[in-house]
């Protein structure tokens, strides 16, 4: 059996992996932590059942943990503290938390030196077909101007999502530099970039479109998530591969479904 810890276990996405845990039987929910609902059974609240595995403050973590992977849906502060702690430990991780500066980046690759990690701002199996096919249309349509826009629900606290920051860097290793911009307003003449829209609203799960806009026709490639489901199912298989994963550093979502 693998040993699970949840962080973020009362929150939208952390409730589904705990009931996906709990559902599966090669896996055993371990712990779970966060920073509310603090002594709730984490099976009941996940409308799992119950499993006697209560909610601990996500303060002690760094004495408490104690397991063989921790899965991360929490803030981009919370889940950079949450890492350090279990690289230290040698618990190995999957992180699904998104919103990471350029500065968060840089320790999370450094305290990633001592565990495996599968870190992935998307954790769908169709988001990853949707990020390969965004290389072979940039290939083929690489004077294009392209445009992202992201719609997610009122309550997601980042903006632009880190599937249309992945979207955009993708996007900008094959063309070559353009400048990512967020929004537009006042004088503002298109130059070499690639624009970033969020919108906001609802409980919309998650829905991203890259346009590839030309001289009279332009190509737009989307994926919709309907159903946090999608994103839970491709955490679990993250669990499940790096289990076998001896050796530190990052991967991704490609490696783990062999892109
Ligand atoms: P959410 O409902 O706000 O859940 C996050 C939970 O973490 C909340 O209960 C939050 O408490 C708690 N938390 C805050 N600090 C913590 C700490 N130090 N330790 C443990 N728990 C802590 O958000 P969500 O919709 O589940 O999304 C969570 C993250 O996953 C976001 O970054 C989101 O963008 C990302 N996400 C990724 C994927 C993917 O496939 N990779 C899919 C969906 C979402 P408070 O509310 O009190 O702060």
């Amino acid at each position: 059996m693998i040993r699970v810890a949840v962080a973020g276990a009362a929150g939208r996405m952390g409730r589904l992996i705990v009931k996906n845990v709990v559902e599966d039987e090669e896996l055993q929910l371990a712990q779970a932590f966060d920073i509310r609902e603090i002594g709730r059974d984490a099976g009941e609240l996940a409308g799992a059942g119950k499993t006697d595995v209560r909610i601990t403050d996500a303060a002690e973590m760094e004495s408490k943990l104690e397991a063989d992977i921790l899965v991360d849906f929490t803030t981009a502060n919370a889940a950079v503290e949450n890492i350090r702690i279990a690289a230290n430990k040698g618990v190995k991780l999957v992180v699904g938390t998104t919103g990471f500066n350029e500065e968060q980046k840089r320790k999370i690759e450094e305290y990633c030196k001592a565990v495996p990690a599968v870190i992935s701002p998307n954790f769908s199996v169709g988001v990853n077909v949707f990020w390969k096919l965004l290389e072979k249309a940039s290939e083929l349509l690489s004077n294009y101007d392209v445009e992202i826009m992201e719609m997610h629900h009122r309550f997601k606290k980042d903006a632009p999502s880190g599937t249309a920051v992945k979207a955009a860097e993708l996007i900008k290793s094959v063309i070559g530099e353009r400048e990512i911009v967020t929004g537009r307003s006042g004088e503002c003449l298109r130059k070499d970039e690639i624009g970033v829209f969020a919108i906001r609203g609802g409980d919309v799960v998650g829905e991203h479109t890259v346009f590839f806009i030309g001289m009279g026709e332009r190509v737009e490639i989307t994926h919709r998530a309907w159903s946090r489901q999608a994103f839970a199912k491709g955490a679990i298989r993250a669990v499940k591969w790096i289990a076998n994963v001896s050796k530190p550093g990052i991967y991704g979502m490609a490696d783990v479904l062999g892109l």
